[in-house]
């Protein structure tokens, strides 16, 4: 069923009271890169004051929370590890969330905060970075061997991936039929930097779906796992949380997709034109500039 067409945030109080939690993206919200938006520590303390559980949800999973945590202390920001949840920590709590063996190991394809993530879980795992360097030399005959204990493939955004780790785990899936084919995210392209898109996740999960055949288990945003994830942790009603994010196809559908209120901030890579183009179907409860503007808009 269609929704309203989404409405500029005019009563940001409203809004305020009508929820318990706020989830926030990161990229394109809290910061831009390693650039803090303008505003945000002040619009944080002030829900914060206001009793407003706070809870932040990232798609980039070369990080894992403890890295995170950093990256929030190093901005200034009074942020714990527990309030952080990235799509490498959402890996290792999906496997946890089905008890996948500990006899059983995870190959990897993406980068560090993966393996820190899938390491403090208490899962056995290989590949990841260590693989980035790894050649194929085609000799006839030539046959590649695969550890037959990996009972899980987890992909995410990999700037180190090559053709080695797109044929280890295509063999894991291949020949092992209950081998799991798990996606930190599928985005299609992130702003690594201002001057351009880049390929995102959603590249290096791509591959994978092309010699598999297999679709995957999505972990991040926008799949209900996450959501499913924090609202049974924090034992929260999804009714009474607002997702916030810059993006549609991911943080705005994540919201709707948990039945949450959705609030837009045009802090990232949406634009009002996109948001407003006729070719868009998602469409947030609200949208407003940044989240800063809690602080000043009030009702009329
Ligand atoms: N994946 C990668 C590799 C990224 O660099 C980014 C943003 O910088 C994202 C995903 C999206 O992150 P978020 O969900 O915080 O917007
Ligand atoms: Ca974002």
């Amino acid at each position: 069923t269609a929704r309203a067409t989404a409405q500029p945030l005019k009563n940001a109080n409203e809004l305020i009271d009508s929820v318990e939690t706020f989830i926030f993206d990161c990229d394109g919200v809290i910061w831009k890169g390693d650039k803090l938006i303008d505003g945000v520590p002040e619009t944080l303390d002030m829900l914060r004051s206001r009793g407003k559980r706070l809870v932040f949800v990232t798609n980039n999973s070369t990080k894992s929370r403890k890295q995170y945590g950093k990256k929030f202390e190093t901005l200034g920001l009074n942020v714990s590890e527990e309030e952080i949840f990235a799509s490498s920590f959402a890996a290792a709590a999906y496997l946890k969330s089905i008890n996948f063996p500990k006899d059983k190991k995870v190959y990897v394809i993406g980068e560090d905060g993966i393996l820190k993530e899938l390491e403090l879980a208490g899962f056995q795992y290989l590949g990841g970075p260590e693989d980035g360097g790894k050649k194929i030399e085609l000799k006839p005959g030539f046959l590649m061997e695969h550890d037959k204990d990996v009972g899980a493939v987890v992909v995410g955004f990999d700037r180190y991936f090559n053709y080695y780790k797109v044929q280890y785990g295509t063999l894991c899936i291949r020949e092992n039929p209950g081998c799991l084919f798990i996606a930190t995210n599928r985005d299609a392209v992130t702003h690594l930097t201002d001057a351009q898109e880049w390929a995102g996740g959603g590249s290096m999960v791509g591959a994978l779906c092309g010699s598999t055949q297999r679709e995957p288990q999505v972990v991040g945003k926008p799949s209900t796992f996450m959501m499913d994830y924090l609202a049974n942790k924090f034992g929260i009603l999804k009714s009474q949380i607002c997702m916030v994010g810059d993006r549609l196809d991911t943080d705005i559908l994540f919201g709707q997709n948990g039945g949450c209120k959705t609030l837009l901030a045009l802090s990232g890579v949406t634009s009002l034109s996109m948001l407003q183009n006729p070719n868009n179907s998602i469409q947030p409860d609200f949208y407003t500039n940044k989240i800063s503007d809690f602080l000043t808009l009030k009702a009329a």
